[in-house]
């Protein structure tokens, strides 16, 4: 099965509801149902739990593909594939939730995120502690607090939950509990309502006092420690958000392209014509070109190593940077090739110009990627990912 070419038909109907979905702001299900019937929810799954297995580069090849035609449903399936992808890689939690996770998915269609960020936290990639609690109950825990950015909460089975443990006398720490759609005290409230991605189904997870059994506890590390996830968390995480961007914005250059083809204004040349709109062209090209060569050859040197230059995680906070960087500045030579018409709401190069902005704002994040590289350059000790929200 060629996941890219069958990812690629999909999209088309993606597109095709994309504008609907973005302004209501509403939860593309059909899009999903249709990635479950296709087999998609299996794709990063290990092949021991029934899944196809994918590697780093059929996973960002389809998340392109996807993003091409809808960028909320792109981004939004990218929190589900990540999870397997990193977890093969860097096993981060226990193996019988592994293959719950792994299972449920490919059999019953079930979809997991991370539910880490909060209003006073902001990313937990900052190394702040979340203000969410588990506290110790008998042999279990009690949990409570609200998250924000819970991408995919309309479908979301498995919620793994960032959280602090308060232990008397000791420092606190940091937790990831699981929690199930359908336990008690889980509420979803639908507060998402963005600028860009605004189909992605990003709202506010809500916490109240929920009982969980002992083996709800995931994994547990002290404040400043390494994320379980390690490397492998970045690398499916920051990769996934690339090729998420460029799929939006070569849809945007393909838009503007057809339209400097067709567009003749009364008694004028075609635009394409006009050497300011060639050069604009030609930059798109340009800009779009240097993404995707950053994006494969971190992936590559993350799948095989480097050979000489930047090692693979520096080449993975480049790629971030720079393709998202560039992916924006493509979408707005875009918007100028169009010219006045790229504003109107029946246009979808409007919708593109906001989607390809929000990537920005998931980590790694500019500054602290930009941070990783000089402490690399200058021979300083690099801090372990803390987090790959
Ligand atoms: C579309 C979308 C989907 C998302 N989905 C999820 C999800 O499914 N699960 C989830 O847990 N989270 C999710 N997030 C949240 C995301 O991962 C970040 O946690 C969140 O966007 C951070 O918000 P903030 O910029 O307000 O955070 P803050 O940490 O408050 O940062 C505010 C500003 O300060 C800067 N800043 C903060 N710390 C530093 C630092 N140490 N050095 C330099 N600058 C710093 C930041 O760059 C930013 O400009 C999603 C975000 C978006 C946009």
């Amino acid at each position: 099965m060629d996941w890219i070419e069958r990812a690629r038909e999909l999209a088309r109907g993606f597109s095709e509801r994309a504008p609907d979905h973005d302004r209501a702001g509403t939860f593309p299900f059909e899009n999903f149902e249709e990635l479950r019937e296709a087999g998609f929810f299996g794709l990063t799954v290990p092949r021991r739990f029934g899944g196809s297995e994918a590697s780093l580069g059929e996973y960002l090849g389809v998340l392109e593909a996807i993003a091409y035609g809808d960028g909320s449903t792109a981004l939004s399936f990218m929190m589900h594939l990540k999870t397997f992808g990193q977890e093969r890689e860097a096993p981060a939690y226990p193996t019988e939730w592994v293959e719950r996770m792994a299972r449920g998915s490919v059999e019953r269609g079930e979809l997991v995120n991370t539910v880490a960020t909060e209003e006073g936290l902001g990313s937990p990639a900052g190394g702040g502690m979340p203000d969410t609690t588990a506290v110790r109950d008998g042999e279990g825990w009690r949990l409570s607090g609200r998250k924000t950015f819970t991408t995919l909460a309309p479908l979301l089975h498995y919620f793994i939950v960032l959280a602090r443990v308060d232990e008397p006398g000791g420092r606190p720490r940091l937790a990831n509990f699981m929690v199930l759609r359908d336990d008690p005290g889980l509420r979803i409230e639908e507060t998402w309502d963005s600028l860009g991605m605004r189909a992605t189904g990003s709202h506010d997870a809500v916490f109240e006092d929920i009982r969980l059994g002992a083996d709800r506890l995931l994994n547990a590390r002290n404040q400043g420690g390494a994320d379980a996830r390690g490397g492998a968390g970045m690398a499916w995480f920051a990769l996934g958000l690339c090729a998420v961007t460029l799929g939006v914005a070569t849809a945007a250059r393909d838009y503007a392209v057809a339209y400097a083809r067709e567009r003749t204004p009364n008694s004028n040349r075609t635009i394409k014509e006009y050497p300011g709109v060639r050069t604009r062209i030609a930059r798109m090209d340009l800009l779009l070109q240097r993404s995707r060569a950053l994006m494969e050859d971190a992936c590559a040197a993350w799948e095989s190593g480097a050979r000489g230059g930047m090692p693979a995680l520096n080449r993975i906070a480049a790629a971030k940077v720079d393709t998202l960087n560039s992916c924006i500045e493509a979408v707005d030579l875009a918007m100028r090739v169009v010219g006045g018409v790229s504003l109107q709401k029946r246009r979808p190069i409007e919708r593109y110009w906001r989607d390809v902005r929000a990537p920005l704002h998931n980590p790694p994040i500019e500054d602290r990627a930009l941070e990783m590289l000089a402490r690399s350059a200058l021979d300083e000790p690099v801090e372990p990912p803390q987090a790959a929200e």
